[in-house]
């Protein structure tokens, strides 16, 4: 999970939603991934899609049978259907999503037997330091934008000729 956490700080330089993924086989780490969909132009590019692609590259098979996926955060609808696809035998992940999360929070894809013969669960790994490294990067977005409404407000202000909004 350390190595997952790592890979979201590189979402968080890129500017991005901070998760990271991280694919193993016993010790091996196959491949990782951070989440990157606005540079990427790509509404797949979360991170764990990220790692599963380049772990099936890596391993050239489609499938990855007896790996797990480490995740900084609950896997949405999207990456859980891709997890099944690719037969991967666990995922580990870090904090709980309640908008988006499929292993709980808001559906539990893996708890359907129709769906899934092959994924174990296991959730809030390092919830707490997963969950503080997605909170410390929406708070800097949410005073960053802040702080860029109360300089335009500043400049819109500026611009004017004082008292020229007054009337005669
Ligand atoms: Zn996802």
């Amino acid at each position: 999970m350390a190595l997952a956490q790592a890979a979201a700080e590189q979402a968080r330089a890129a500017g991005e939603v901070p998760v990271g993924a991280v694919l193993v086989r016993g010790d091996e780490v196959i491949a990782t991934g951070f989440n990157h969909p606005i540079g990427a132009h790509d509404p797949s590019a979360h991170a764990e899609m990220v790692a599963l692609r380049a772990a099936a590259q890596a391993v050239e098979n489609y499938r990855l049978p007896g790996c797990e996926l480490y995740v900084t955060l609950e896997p949405c609808l999207m990456c859980a259907g891709a997890i099944m696809h690719a037969r991967i035998a666990r995922v580990v992940f870090g904090a709980r999503d309640p908008k988006t999360g499929a292993c709980g929070s808001v559906v539990d894809a893996f708890a359907n037997p129709q769906l899934n013969h092959h994924t174990s669960v296991t959730g809030g790994v390092l919830e707490t330091e997963c969950g503080a490294a997605l909170k410390s990067f929406f708070a800097e977005r949410r005073r960053a934008s802040r702080e860029a409404r109360a300089a335009a407000r500043a400049d819109a202000g500026e611009s004017d000729t004082p008292g020229s909004a007054e009337p005669l």
